[in-house]
């Protein structure tokens, strides 16, 4: 089957003088991101890893981060990405559980691995690369396990082909994004990453004529599977942002005529807030792919409405490499929902006893498919509470229409248990949300002495006027009386993760304090 990396050099060789990315308005082909992958492979072997050892790329949005990943699959390595914004003490954690022998940084970030490199005896090089910064690493206290990016590229082999690689072999492990519990590996393999992409870029037919734009970060798989692998295995052109900010979305989607923009729903929010003067910068874009977190209904009118395009909301998580649902192009897009199922890819909604539940009905969401992992990484446990019977309980609880399209109600642990009734924050979320003086909103439960759990919510508003007894009767109107929140605090803006994400989590830790 093919992979991947094999599937780069298959595109290279179609589309040689396509460009392949841009990244801070330097351009670079097929051909050239080919030949560097070659490169950058045959110097990981020539350090001595072989297949099947793992690699850490700890690197911002940039080429090398695009490098680096294909180089590293291309020789056979597993790579594990890591959000470069992780504290030393995170990194250890992923670094020490995830076995890793090399890790590809940043010269900004080496101070970090300074500090935890004698817990990490096991790795042999810290590849690095470097920034504008200009960081003097000739008498760097890992100066003796340092390689330069650069100098390897340079010195590699551009004929190198690399070691013939199973589709079930692991391709990368992902430690999920850490909303929850301690960070589980979840061990994805060459065909569930190949198929995904695939699988995405038909259902949105992303081809060699879409130029996407990339300001989700990298290491998370939405980004990388949506905004990377799939436009790559086309031909496309990625639109490589060093990170997320309205100004530089509307910059380069104009001045390089993207057609794609792949987002959060809070960079949605960030963007609409700063509409004004940039409307025309989105009208070559034909489609905005939101995922990763529920997109307010209120938010996704608005923002089709003012910039005239259409949103089509997805689903997915790391687990599922990451999409099992879109909002289908041809046939109705329906607000609220997270779409139908993607080829190839089957989803249900099931009870606690694993039984598919009737059109309707609230379960948990269950896929199967060439997308899912092989399970997590040294942890039978909680591969064997996920994984049954080749479906992954992805532990958000949802429901589906008599016409396929899948709703997510929340996750199933988020959910509020008021006096015994059921509660789910995203309903009274929308609620706040379809507000006009609300930016953005959070909803949790608290102990509560009496009910056993009350609503809380969080919001930010530009209104200073507004009041918290004009919300509590504002959702009064339009909720039952034990789903309106007991209290609502403002807030100058939410707790993210780098994903932007709202964190609830951090939330309920504010409240506990
Ligand atoms: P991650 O593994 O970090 O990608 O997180 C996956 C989780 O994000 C899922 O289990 C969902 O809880 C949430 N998620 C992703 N997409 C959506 C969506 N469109 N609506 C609601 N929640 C979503």
């Amino acid at each position: 089957m093919v992979n991947l990396s094999k599937q780069l050099s298959i595109t290279a060789e179609n589309n040689p003088h396509k460009v392949a990315f841009i990244f801070e308005s330097k351009k670079t082909s097929y051909m050239e991101l080919e030949g560097a992958v070659r490169k950058f492979a045959s110097q990981l072997e020539q350090l001595g890893y072989k297949k099947g050892d793992h690699i850490a790329l700890v690197v911002g949005n940039s080429p090398y981060f695009v490098i680096g990943l294909y180089g590293a699959l291309r020789m056979g390595l597993t790579v594990i990405p890591i959000n470069p914004l992780y504290t030393p003490y995170e990194l250890t954690y992923i670094l020490k559980n995830g076995d890793i022998k090399a890790v590809i940084t940043m010269d900004v970030l080496l101070e970090k691995f300074t500090a935890i490199a004698d817990q990490l005896p096991k790795v042999s090089h810290y590849i690095t690369c470097e920034t504008s910064e200009k960081i003097n690493l000739q008498k760097h206290p890992l100066s003796t396990k340092m390689q330069s990016f650069t100098s390897l590229l340079h010195s590699g082999d551009a004929e190198y082909i690399g070691p013939e690689l199973d589709e079930d072999d692991i391709a990368i492990i992902l430690y999920t994004s850490g909303t929850t519990g301690t960070p589980k590996g979840a061990m994805l393999t060459h065909k569930n990453l190949y198929s995904n992409a695939r699988d995405v870029a038909d259902y949105l037919t992303i081809s060699g004529k879409d130029r996407v734009v990339a300001a989700l970060p990298m290491f998370h798989v939405f980004c990388l599977t949506v905004s990377l692998n799939a436009p790559l295995m086309n031909g496309g052109t990625i639109l490589v942002l060093p990170k997320f900010s309205p100004q530089d979305v509307f910059r380069v989607t104009k001045e390089h005529e993207a057609t794609i923009f792949a987002g959060v729903p809070t960079m949605y929010n960030y963007l609409l807030q700063t509409a004004k003067g940039h409307v025309e910068d989105f009208s070559g874009i034909r489609l905005c792919i939101s995922g990763g977190a529920s997109m307010p209904v209120a938010l996704l009118k608005e923002f089709e409405k003012t910039f005239h395009v259409q949103i089509s909301e997805g689903y997915g998580l790391s687990e599922a490499s990451p999409v099992t649902c879109f909002n289908p192009l041809d046939r109705p897009r329906k607000p609220g929902s997270i779409g139908t199922t993607i080829l190839n890819v089957e989803n249900r909604v099931v009870d606690e006893f694993g039984e598919e539940l009737p059109v309707g009905e609230v379960g948990e969401l269950v896929v199967r498919g060439p997308n899912v992992m092989k399970g997590y990484y040294k942890m039978p446990e909680e591969t064997a509470v996920t994984l049954k019977d080749n479906w992954l309980y992805t532990g958000d609880m949802a429901r589906m229409d008599d016409e396929g399209y899948f709703y997510i109600v929340d996750r199933k642990k988020d959910l509020i248990l008021v006096g015994g009734y059921n509660v789910y924050p995203r309903e009274v979320e929308e609620v706040l949300y379809s507000h006009p003086d609300i930016s953005e909103v959070a909803v949790i439960g608290v102990p509560d002495p009496e009910t056993g759990e009350s609503v809380r919510s969080f919001v930010v508003t530009d209104n200073a006027a507004l009041t918290e007894r004009e919300l509590v009767a504002y959702c009064s109107e339009q909720l039952a009386k034990y789903k309106v929140p007991s209290k609502i605090e403002f807030l100058e803006e939410l707790p993210k993760n780098t994903t932007g994400k709202i964190l609830r989590k951090s939330l309920r830790e504010k409240v506990s304090k």
